[in-house]
């Protein structure tokens, strides 16, 4: 049978809730473990709000540029670089 630990805390998941209760507990003193089949942070940092924010953003300034043209500027050649958003990503979920 493998050694086992008491423990005080256990947060299970170590999405944005469950990173903060667990700093909140450490910092109080409490002795607290957290459990994570994935990455730390969870959805939000890692594949939901933050990415898609990047992507939605970007989006929103190649369509002001698209249209430049109809608000009386003269339009570019300009395309979104979706691998460079990508790699944006990418970086903050690693980072
Ligand atoms: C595209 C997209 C955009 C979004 N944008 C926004 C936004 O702008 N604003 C907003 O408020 N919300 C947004 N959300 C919603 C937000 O991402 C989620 O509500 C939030 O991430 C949920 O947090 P959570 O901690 O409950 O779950 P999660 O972030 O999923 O965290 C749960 C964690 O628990 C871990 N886990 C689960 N089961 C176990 C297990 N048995 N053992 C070990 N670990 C486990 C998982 O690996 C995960 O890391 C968006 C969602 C999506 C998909």
């Amino acid at each position: 049978m493998a050694d086992s630990e008491k423990v005080e805390n256990v947060v299970l998941g170590g999405g944005e809730p469950g990173k903060y209760m667990a700093w909140e507990l450490a910092r109080e003193g409490r002795q607290t473990v957290v459990i994570e089949r994935g990455l730390i942070g969870g959805s939000c940092p890692n594949i939901a709000c933050l990415p898609s924010k990047n992507v939605i953003r970007r989006a929103k300034v190649a369509d002001l540029v698209r249209h430049v043209g109809t608000m009386g500027s003269g339009p570019g050649p300009w395309r979104p670089r979706w691998r460079a958003c990508a790699g944006a990503n990418a970086r903050w979920s690693t980072g």
